[in-house]
């Protein structure tokens, strides 16, 4: 309703939207350069990943990202030390590996010791009542100013003209300042006139010039208001918690008619079991277009094959899974859920639940990821096809069954499989 309220209209989807994406950010933080970026790059190339982030770091010197107001968040303009060929690198990861490159930025952020602050210092917010005492400087630029809007036409003119990536990740939003004391001129009156006007700045930028590019937002900020300035969404920062981002994930989904639903860039610790890894691969590729950032220097070396067939299953099935038609079942208050696609079903099978899981259409094949803490499934189905069915178990990585055989299926059916912790039961009806 508030789509249409406001003429929404969906964004054309670039193919890169769907790409299976790598980035570092929860392990490395900013402290990145160019020789570990085109070694993740191109270790995450041959686990199956298509886009490559460079998250945080390449904008400014390392360790300038957490300073805030006090460092020089804001340049977009990679050191010379940690990135001799900034622009050399992206054409190499696009070129070489064949991958897209995304590109971090939080454009409204700006500190003191950036190169822009000599410039734009006065157009960032103060906040607090001049009456009670001089108003606080905040790192935010205010976009309710000429001179922000007019900034964001010359930095994305920059940074698109001069290291092409494919698509940015915007961060960063939810605290730009509402309220803004600053004795600077204000071209808006209210707070969202300005905001909008800044973001349609920025879109109108990015079309002109790139018109191909595409662009992540998170929530908060990830949400109706942005929906005509983004194409893609993911929830908060959720590292190490994949029933959190799943279920945070989850919650945006009925707000999401005409953008594409992706997840948090799922971070595990190397040191947990395959298993339980494999319940974080899961939760992702049954969320949305699958982000990912463990630790792929460190983890074991059983993991790269799990990975490589998670994504190799998400390939195989991208449409149906981010396309299908999404329901949550089972438990109100920690819902699991089920995809229908045009050629399959997806079971995330994360709690046990005693009713049936309904579907809308005949089903003639069936995936079921057992994400539960406990081996075996035991699930109630209702909607398949009568009918003998290939049967099949998977190990952890997706690629070698470890049981097959054929079974007979009603429309209402009890699943009762042992299928251990992480791994997939595939249903195929048989002809
Ligand atoms: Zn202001």
């Amino acid at each position: 309703m508030v789509d249409s309220s406001r003429g929404y209209v969906p964004p054309a989807m670039p193919d890169g939207v769907l790409n299976p994406t790598y980035d570092s950010w929860y392990w490395s933080l900013d402290r990145i350069d160019q020789d570990l970026t085109w070694e993740l790059a191109q270790r995450s190339r041959t686990l199956g990943f298509k886009t490559y982030l460079i998250d945080a770091g390449w904008d400014t010197v390392a360790g300038e990202y957490v300073k805030g107001l006090r460092g020089s968040t804001g340049n977009y303009l990679a050191p010379k030390e940690s990135f001799p060929d900034f622009a050399g690198l992206i054409a190499d990861i696009r070129n070489r590996l064949g991958m897209k490159v995304m590109l971090w930025m939080q454009q409204y952020a700006l500190g003191r010791r950036s190169f822009y602050y000599p410039t734009l210092g006065n157009a960032l917010c103060l906040v607090g009542d001049p009456e009670l005492g001089p108003p606080a400087e905040t790192p935010f630029l205010c976009p309710r100013t000429y001179a922000a809007r007019r900034h964001m036409v010359e930095l994305f003119g920059r940074v698109l003209e001069d290291y092409k990536p494919d698509a940015l990740w915007f961060d960063w939003q939810e605290e730009i300042p509402q309220t803004c004391s600053a004795p600077h001129y204000h071209e808006y009156e209210r707070f969202g006139d300005g905001y909008n006007a800044t973001q349609q700045t920025i879109m109108e930028t990015i079309r002109r010039i790139s018109p191909e590019v595409f662009v992540n937002m998170r929530w908060p900020f990830a949400n109706l208001n942005n929906k005509p300035y983004t194409h893609l969404w993911q929830p908060i920062d959720s590292a190490g918690d994949f029933e959190a981002m799943r279920l945070r994930a989850m919650v945006m989904r009925p707000f999401c008619a005409g953008i594409v639903m992706g997840t948090d860039e799922m971070y595990w610790d190397p040191e947990i079991s395959d298993p339980q890894a494999a319940r974080f691969m899961a939760a992702v590729v049954f969320t949305g277009v699958p982000y990912f950032g463990p630790n792929i220097l460190e983890e074991p070396a059983s993991r790269a094959g799990m990975l490589r067939g998670w994504l190799d299953f998400y390939e195989a099935n991208k449409e149906d899974l981010v396309g299908g038609d999404f329901h949550p079942y089972g438990d109100r208050d920690r819902p699991d859920q089920y995809i229908e696609g045009e050629h399959a079903a997806f079971v995330y099978y994360g709690n046990r639940y005693r009713g049936p899981v309904r579907f809308s259409k005949p089903v003639g094949r069936l995936h079921v990821v057992n994400a539960s803490a406990l081996s075996g499934i035991d699930l109630w189905v209702v909607g398949l096809e009568a009918g003998r069915y290939r049967a099949q178990i998977s190990d952890l990585d997706l690629g070698n069954e470890i049981d097959s055989r054929s079974v007979q299926l009603s429309f209402s059916s009890r699943l009762r499989f042992e299928v251990p912790v992480g791994c997939l039961l595939t249903l195929v009806r048989m002809p």
